[in-house]
């Protein structure tokens, strides 16, 4: 699905990031940048190693930070790198923390000049954030982003199985 919000087309769809042909697709990492299952194995699997030669010269990321390396053999031209919280109960500061994320991943979007981004859903995963909670914070944090800045054309969320997107889908119908 897609709707306007300004000049962006903000989308939520179900897949398989690695193929997207957004200019960026943002991968949920590990703090050592160290790669592991999930999304993360899949971009590294799909992109080839050059990904992971660059992940290593920049050797780490800060929780609620963001980093870039280009896209290797993936559509997309660049992999932001961005480490959500590990879920630990909801009062170690999580919120705040997946919202960095989701923030910083734009911010160097931005920076870069890059118009397009894609979104994995950042902690839901072997980091346990609750899926509900979760999509409320990326869907505030990334719409309200996309609407304070404008300048992409298009960004949004790619929701790996059903799950997830029935999950984002009703968490936008609570937002909008
Ligand atoms: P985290 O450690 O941040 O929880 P995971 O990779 O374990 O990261 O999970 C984050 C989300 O990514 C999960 O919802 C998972 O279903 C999803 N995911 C896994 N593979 C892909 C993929 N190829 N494309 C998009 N999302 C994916």
């Amino acid at each position: 699905m897609e709707w306007k919000i300004g000049q962006t087309i903000f989308f939520l769809e179900e897949g398989d990031i690695t193929q997207q042909t957004t200019e960026a697709i943002v991968n949920a990492a590990n703090s050592r940048l160290a790669g592991g299952g999930g999304v993360d194995g899949a971009i590294h699997r799909a992109g080839g190693p050059r990904i992971m030669e660059e992940c290593r010269q920049i050797g780490s990321c800060p929780t609620g930070q963001a980093v870039i390396t280009t896209g290797g053999n993936l559509k997309a031209n660049y992999v932001i790198h961005t480490v959500g919280p590990i879920y630990r109960g909801g009062t170690t500061g999580e919120a705040d923390l997946l919202a960095s994320a989701y923030r910083e991943s734009l911010k160097l979007a931005q920076k870069k000049g890059l118009r397009s981004v894609a979104f994995p859903s950042l902690s839901t995963g072997a980091y346990g954030y609750p899926l509900d909670e979760a999509a409320e914070i990326a869907l505030k944090t990334v719409i309200g982003f996309i609407r304070e800045n404008p300048g992409f054309d298009r960004v949004g969320f790619v929701l790996f199985g059903r799950a997830s997107y029935q999950a984002y889908e009703k968490a936008l119908q609570k937002i909008i």
